[in-house]
């Protein structure tokens, strides 16, 4: 047999690749960017059980369960990618628009930045609110962006140095 066909039969019937495949793949070379820099015994663990997972997975016959693991991680990673596009719109706005989410549905209302309070009605649900803004909010949002981003670095270098 050629190696081609070999592996064809070797590979019958078990899972193979996919997208959390994929994203496992790529966090296991940042990990190992990141710890050619540090070079952390805990990135280091972490990255070995990445791969091992990986390859587990790929050679998994179980393709339920795996295709699963698969749509529940993109569930996940949709929530985040709507989640980094609504921060980073808000950022991108800051100084004209206001972001706000309707108590009732939690839907994202976008408004027009004028401080004062405001009668609101929610485009999804027409549930009627009211909300004030207030002059240097936006500066103040910005301030405590930065403030909880820099918390974040360095709670993430005091776990892995
Ligand atoms: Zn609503």
């Amino acid at each position: 047999m050629k190696f081609r066909e070999k592996l064809a039969s070797f590979m019958y019937g078990r899972y193979g690749n996919d997208q959390l495949g994929n994203f496992m793949m790529w966090t296991y070379v940042v990990l190992l960017i990141i710890n050619l820099f540090v070079s952390s015994v805990t990135l280091y663990t972490l990255s070995i059980i990445l791969v091992c997972l990986t390859v587990f997975r790929m050679f998994s016959r179980n393709v339920n369960a795996r295709n699963k693991e698969n749509l529940k991680f993109l569930a996940i990673r949709k929530k985040f990618l709507s989640f980094f596009k609504l921060q980073f719109d808000r950022t991108r706005d800051m100084r004209r628009k206001v972001y706000k989410k309707c108590p009732s549905c939690k839907a994202v209302v976008r408004l027009p930045r004028k401080s004062g309070k405001h009668a609101v009605v929610c485009p999804s649900c027409k549930n009627r609110f009211s909300m004030k803004i207030m002059p240097f909010a936006a500066l103040l949002s910005l301030i405590i962006t930065i403030f909880l981003a820099l918390i974040a670095l360095i709670v993430l270098l005091i776990i892995f140095i």
